[in-house]
């Protein structure tokens, strides 16, 4: 089958490599339809992670069952199943908790949590490819409506950006009538200023400096504040009677970059400190890492960043960290899809077919003007 293969820093290529097939019993092989680039790809394209040369990449997939194993009860050949980027077993200890991000049995040992062709999260191949294998498929498979066919561009963002999006709201504790600032305009950061609205906030602000992502951020509602024409902090206050706002969302990352598009790792996070009120809440979803060896400065190699404990402490904020447990919302939010109550696919700007995901992954990285969220058709 084709796939598109991580080779190297900024090398990717689409190459034939072994079909996926089914493996345990407990596994299906889905024939992807829709499969979308993520900026947490790009981390790995930029060579900023250990994950492996060879490995196929692509962790937001949606596709058509095609083969089914013996000990899989509920999912059938030619249904149509979106499944989220984090694999979980459904048995674990964390599992059982609705923790599936963290499973313990799909991980690398030592370690807490799975996912397709992504870094540090074990061997378990991507889904930019024609095929994926889909481990405890019973578990993992979320089924879509006879409405797949018109709504896949807005399916496949349950994979990953949307519950990611309202995971960063929940963790920020948000409540009808909120203010909410969200740092980072991209597809995650948009999609938490979705799910602000669906919750009922009052002012959702969404900050950030790509002139392309500001215009989708005031095309969901939100107001959007260039970061490179003067101090987001400041006009964050000036929106929120100079208190700051209820609550926060981060969806940028470890490589965050000042307006000269420097790195700067503890900006965002400090900037939220800033402009969020005393006692409100701060959900993390950007993707933060433990070991950075690329990283600008001696603290960001090994995962550190300089934070502003003692404003946070005595503003007595609190803060909430981590990947979406995809499952714990991918159901409820299909169901905002059917119902016409969400569009997440409202970010698309580009519909591909696989074989030309390499410069798709360049145009991406390169934040070109308009890419804002790419999705591939390896089925076309
Ligand atoms: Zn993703
Ligand atoms: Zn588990």
């Amino acid at each position: 089958m084709k796939a598109l293969v991580y080779h190297g820093t900024k090398d990717v290529s689409v190459d034939s490599v072994p079909d996926a097939k089914i493996e345990k019993p407990t596994d299906v092989v889905v024939k992807i339809t829709t499969t979308n680039i993520c900026g947490s790809d790009l981390h790995m394209y930029e060579g900023r992670t250990n994950v492996g040369k060879g490995t196929v990449l692509g962790h937001e997939n949606l596709g058509r069952v095609e083969e089914v194993g013996n000990a899989v009860d509920t999912v059938k050949v030619g249904d149509y199943v979106c499944l989220p980027f984090n694999i979980g077993c459904g048995f674990c200890a964390n599992c059982e908790r609705g923790l599936t991000g963290f499973c313990l049995t799909c991980a690398e040992p030592g370690s807490a949590g799975a996912a397709y062709g992504f870094a540090g999260m074990g061997p378990y191949s991507g889904g930019q490819a024609e095929y994926l294998r889909v481990p405890y498929a019973d578990f993992n498979c979320l089924h879509l409506p006879s409405d797949v066919k018109e709504k896949q561009n807005d399916y496949v963002m349950l994979s990953d950006i949307f519950p990611t999006g309202w995971h960063a709201t929940r963790l920020a504790g948000i409540k009808p009538g909120d203010s909410v600032v969200i740092y980072g305009a991209g597809p995650v950061g948009l999609m938490a200023g979705i799910s602000a609205n669906i919750q009922g906030a009052s002012k959702v602000i969404i900050v950030d400096r790509h002139p392309d992502r500001l215009k989708l951020a005031e095309k969901i509602g939100a107001i959007a504040i260039d970061d490179s024409t003067g101090d987001a902090v400041e006009k964050v206050l000036a929106l929120t009677e100079g208190l700051g706002a209820d609550c926060g969302c981060e969806a940028v990352g470890y490589q965050c970059q000042d307006h000269h598009g420097h790195e700067v790792p503890n900006l965002t996070m400090n900037n939220l400190v800033k402009s969020v009120k005393a006692t409100g809440g701060i959900g993390v979803v950007g993707v933060f890492l433990p070991k950075d060896p690329e990283a600008s400065n001696a603290m960001a190699k090994k995962g550190q960043i300089a934070f502003d404990f003692g404003s946070f402490w005595i503003k007595g904020q609190n803060i909430a960290t981590g990947q979406a447990n995809v499952k714990a919302y991918n159901r409820k939010l299909r169901d905002l899809i059917t119902a016409g109550k969400a569009k997440p696919s409202i970010i698309i700007s580009h519909e591909l077919p696989l074989d030309q995901a390499p410069a798709a992954y360049k145009n991406f990285d390169d934040r070109k003007n308009g890419w804002t969220k790419v999705i591939l058709k390896p089925a076309a």
